[in-house]
């Protein structure tokens, strides 16, 4: 049911991103206006920032901005730890700028805290949290508003243009295309609202963490004591600062979109990926700030024109996909003409199975495959082409669709940092059971459609980047038998 905004709410530019997630209304006697985020870990171009902002400006109030992390959440490692709690650092030291107040709080044996969340929200106006379709953010929101006493209001922060923008029900990538095409430069630029009332400063029900506080040591030292997967480490190539942004930023404009059209399909030339996927997973990015990077950039509109339409088009289809989906992450997403086919030939002999602790390490007969596979297990990241190639073998590699789906989400979403995403569910869909049959009929896969290395192969220096790439030292980490089905179900509560 759609419940009513509040003026300040409802007659803002940015009113489409927001939705009420009660009927209750926001309470003039309290602190703050709590602002609790979970993946938009950045205090500029937030709209979840500036929703809570215009609310405490209307009640006279500040603005608390809230950011706890449970160490039990599905495959919390020191790798997706420390991204997050980088990401989260910044987010402290942006609002500290900004003029409003942020505390943290790492759930770990040293310092536990239960309920936090509600006790922080029993002080509060309203609350303004997030609008994510998959994975934590959406069952923990879910769960708090289920059980909010106050005033709850959710903000996309995610897209360029809130899928409440766009009218509803519409079936096919390109369809999405032609509407999003037509409304996408309207949300281009943004406005970073100003508090009135400056930092709260008043009491709190726990002692926060302040992680802007904290150094680079302090940092790991905070995450070796959570109970987490110590063997996965941090990727060196992805610090989570605002810096690294800036900077990839930078050579998004100067060296990637000169470079993209021509080399955005050859994972040997580095400058055909931007690399900002895990930066705005977890939101220490906007969309909105790469679109207006990658518009300063002195380039032909056509390479401007295919960067954007991957960010604006692909991803935020995928945005809009998951939010009309009950479980974004379930293997019943992938078409139902295509999970028939993977079923009738579920019985087909398989001679390429490999176990699960061989596809985790890349240890596997298809060198090409171990190539990609070495880069999610190393680097936390995998080039866009090689996913794939990657993907659909993994079909063939596990003893039935069900398992082939669990194992791909596994490993997506266990080593990549960009994974647990609505992108990761949407492109594993694809490779699943594209949009529609293709010609072949094929054992193990059916009408599905296959792919071959020859891509990667054939581009020059080819065979030897596999090669090298493959054959990277490996990570041993503890591998179980088989994949977990739909740890997705199991949701974790907020904290
Ligand atoms: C099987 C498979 C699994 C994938 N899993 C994920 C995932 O877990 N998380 C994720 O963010 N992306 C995923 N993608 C999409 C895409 O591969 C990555 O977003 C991209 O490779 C990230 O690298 P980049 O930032 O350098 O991309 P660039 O080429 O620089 O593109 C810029 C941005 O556009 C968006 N984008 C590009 N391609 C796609 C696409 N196909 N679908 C949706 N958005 C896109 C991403 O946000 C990306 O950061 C997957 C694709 C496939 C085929």
């Amino acid at each position: 049911m759609d419940h009513d905004l509040p003026p300040t709410l409802a007659n803002w530019r940015e009113a489409p991103r927001v939705r009420a997630l009660n009927a209750a209304r926001p309470v003039r006697a309290s602190r703050y206006v709590l602002c609790w985020l979970q993946q938009a870990l950045r205090a500029v171009d937030n709209p979840v920032i500036d929703a809570a902002i215009r609310l405490g400006n209307a009640h006279g109030l500040p603005v608390l901005v809230y950011h706890g992390v449970r160490e039990d959440y599905p495959f919390a490692s020191d790798r997706l730890h420390r991204f997050v709690l980088g990401a989260s650092r910044d987010l402290g030291r942006e609002c500290r700028a900004r003029g409003l107040s942020c505390v943290q709080f790492v759930d770990r044996a040293a310092k536990r805290e239960r309920g936090l969340v509600y006790r922080l929200a029993e002080h509060a106006a309203a609350v303004v949290l997030e609008d994510q379709p998959a994975f934590v953010a959406q069952w923990q929101a879910e769960r708090f508003a289920a059980r909010a006493q106050g005033a709850v209001f959710a903000v996309n922060a995610a897209c360029v243009v809130p899928p409440a923008a766009i009218e509803q029900g519409v079936g096919t990538t390109s369809a999405f295309r032609r509407r999003h095409e037509r409304v996408r430069e309207t949300w281009y630029g943004w406005v970073d609202e100003v508090s009135d009332a400056g930092p709260y400063a008043g009491p709190l029900p726990y002692e926060p963490d302040l992680l802007a506080d904290l150094d680079d040591p302090a940092l790991d030292a905070l995450v070796a004591t959570c109970a987490i997967d110590h063997a996965l480490p941090p990727s060196a190539l992805f610090p989570a600062t605002r810096a690294e942004v800036a900077a990839r930023l930078v050579r998004l404009r100067d060296e990637v979109l000169p470079a993209y059209a021509g080399a955005r399909n050859n994972a040997s030339r580095p400058e055909g990926a931007s690399t900002l996927s895990p930066y705005l997973h977890f939101g220490v990015v906007g969309p909105r700030e790469i679109v207006a990077a990658a518009q300063a950039a002195d380039v032909e509109p056509d390479a401007r024109g295919k960067f954007l339409d991957e960010l604006g088009t692909w991803r935020e289809w995928f945005h809009y996909k998951a939010r009309t989906m009950p479980v974004p992450e379930s293997f019943a997403r992938v078409p139902a003409w295509a999970r028939r086919e993977l079923a009738e030939h579920a019985g087909d002999a398989r001679p390429e199975l490999e176990t699960l602790a061989a596809l985790v390490a890349g240890e596997t007969a298809d060198e090409t495959w171990n190539a990609c596979q070495k880069q999610y297990l190393l680097d936390g990241w995998m080039h866009n082409n090689l996913r794939m190639y990657w993907a659909k073998r993994v079909i063939a590699m596990t003893p039935s669709p069900e398992t082939g789906w669990a194992t791909a989400c596994y490993l997506n979403d266990r080593l990549s940092l960009d994974g647990r995403d609505p992108s990761t569910y949407g492109n594993l869909a694809w490779a699943f059971g594209d949009a529609a049959p293709g010609y072949g009929r094929r054992p193990i896969y059916g009408l599905v459609s296959t792919r071959t290395d020859a891509s990667i192969r054939k581009q020059v220096g080819g065979p030897a980047w596999i090669a090298r790439a493959a054959g990277r030292e490996t990570l041993r980490l503890a591998v179980p038998a088989e994949p977990p089905v739909d740890p997705y179900l199991s949701g974790v509560a907020p904290i």
